[in-house]
């Protein structure tokens, strides 16, 4: 969420609900990087680490905030009856409907850049969800969403080669259908993709196939095939062959 600059317009949209203005909680209030609303017990953690001298450290659930990780003042603040803490908690999917809901233009913006993210297939993630929590094939998606966010003007300004390592890991049928428009809006601004898979649909999806083989760790790093889909399933003799055949 960072990556696409949306937290920093959910954050203003808080501070303009009125008991916000009434209080002074300005933007950064609803930030857990910085002091002024965020819980001062955990710093905004949500969780606190006690060291134990004889074992390893023990992580709890901040008392103060129940892992709420604001100040309860601020938990007060409410746009259309959601504080922060119920915002975060929305999937990516909910808040964009939650917020095209919105009159504000300000709302209607945030669910707009959101978007990108549902079209990589990260809908479910949650919208506080952290980065560290998240898949290789994850964070690989977020990046791709971000560029896509970029104006069509920038996205085409140079032509990047986009190298991708398993992006397919965790994604069910329906979201590697998503995924793989997103590729193909990626080719369609006329840049270069190079992706790693195991995944059938996006290997038959492929301009040209460099198949690794024949088999797997050391008995494999040989090219057994390299060649068009079409090719590979007339001609390939290799697992990967056998596997797109049938
Ligand atoms: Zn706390």
């Amino acid at each position: 969420m960072t990556y696409l600059k949306v937290y920093d317009e959910i954050r203003k949209l808080l501070s303009d609900q009125q008991y916000a203005k009434i209080n002074g909680y300005g933007p950064s209030y609803f930030s857990f990087n910085q002091e002024g609303g965020r819980c001062p017990e955990c710093q905004g953690e949500g969780v606190v680490t006690i060291p134990m001298q004889f074992m390893s450290d023990v992580t709890m659930v901040c008392e103060q905030c129940g892992g709420k990780r604001f100040k309860q003042d601020i938990l007060e603040v409410r746009y259309r009856e959601k504080n922060i803490d119920d915002i975060l908690n929305m999937s990516i999917e909910d808040a964009i409907a939650f917020f095209e809901e919105g009159k504000e233009d300000a709302a209607k913006s945030i669910a707009r850049k959101l978007q990108p993210l549902v079209d990589v297939g990260l809908g479910y993630l949650k919208l506080g969800q952290s980065s560290s929590t998240l898949s290789g094939g994850e964070s690989q998606r977020i990046k791709l969403a971000y560029f896509l966010s970029l104006s069509s003007e920038n996205r085409k300004k140079e032509k990047i080669l986009f190298i991708f390592d398993e992006p397919t890991t965790g994604l069910h049928f329906f979201d590697v259908e998503k995924l793989l428009k997103a590729f193909d809006a990626l080719l369609d601004a006329g840049h270069s993709l190079v992706v790693v898979e195991h995944n059938p649909d996006v290997i038959r999806s492929a301009d040209w196939l460099i198949d690794l083989g024949p088999d797997a760790g050391s008995r494999g790093g040989e090219v057994v095939f390299a060649g068009t889909p079409e090719d590979m399933i007339a001609r390939g003799d290799s697992f990967t062959a056998q596997y797109l055949r049938r």
